[in-house]
């Protein structure tokens, strides 16, 4: 009998591994920010699915996605959510952050030149630069307004982003590199 319960322990301990396992995996797969088209207006929408739900029912066969927030609520809240369906189809595509990571590739910093190569999501990001010539972080543009931005902007890194903002909100620190020769050579 006792090694009957032991056995038993055993297969519940592996069959909660699994699903903590899997829910850990559903949340990483499905958290961030998303566009998609909208069905009802067919334009970009942003979107974030409720992941901690999906992690919730990581025991479903299939993932149980809802969304937690959309650029078009609360004026379309209760739309029933039919653009799930593209997040079902191509979760990865949507993916703001891959989509801003696939923008740079092959791409060099408008500013001074240099490649970008391989983006690290956990270190300093590079930027964004629009016409207005304000570079902007990722987190700063709204993920309905993702595609409209890149279509209109340069890619600059983040050193360069970092000086242009100096420059832009602290004129007093920045330095005049040719004022300063003048002044050392005399
Ligand atoms: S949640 Fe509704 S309004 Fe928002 S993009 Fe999806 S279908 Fe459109
Ligand atoms: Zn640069």
């Amino acid at each position: 009998m006792p090694v009957l319960v032991t056995i038993a322990v055993a297969l519940a301990a592996v069959l909660a591994a699994v699903v903590i396992g899997r829910a850990v995996w559903l949340w990483w797969k499905y958290r961030g920010a998303r566009v998609i088209t909208c069905p009802e207006n067919q334009r970009p929408a942003g979107i974030t699915v409720d992941a901690g739900h999906v992690a919730a029912h990581a025991f479903s066969q299939t993932p149980q996605l809802r969304l937690s927030a959309c650029s078009r609520w609360p004026e379309r809240a209760g739309c029933g959510q039919q653009c799930l369906s593209q997040v079902e189809a191509a979760p990865e595509d949507c993916l703001v952050r891959n989509i801003l990571v696939h923008w740079y590739a092959g791409k060099r910093c408008v500013s001074c030149g240099q490649p970008f190569g391989d983006i690290s999501l956990a270190g300093a990001k590079p930027a964004v630069l629009p016409a207005d010539k304000v570079s902007v972080e990722w987190s700063q543009i709204p993920a309905d307004k993702l595609e409209e931005t890149l279509a209109a902007s340069s890619p600059i890194c983040f050193a360069c982003h970092m000086g242009n903002t100096l420059v832009r909100t602290h004129p007093e620190l920045a330095v005049d590199r040719h004022r300063s020769a003048d002044l050392s050579g005399r």
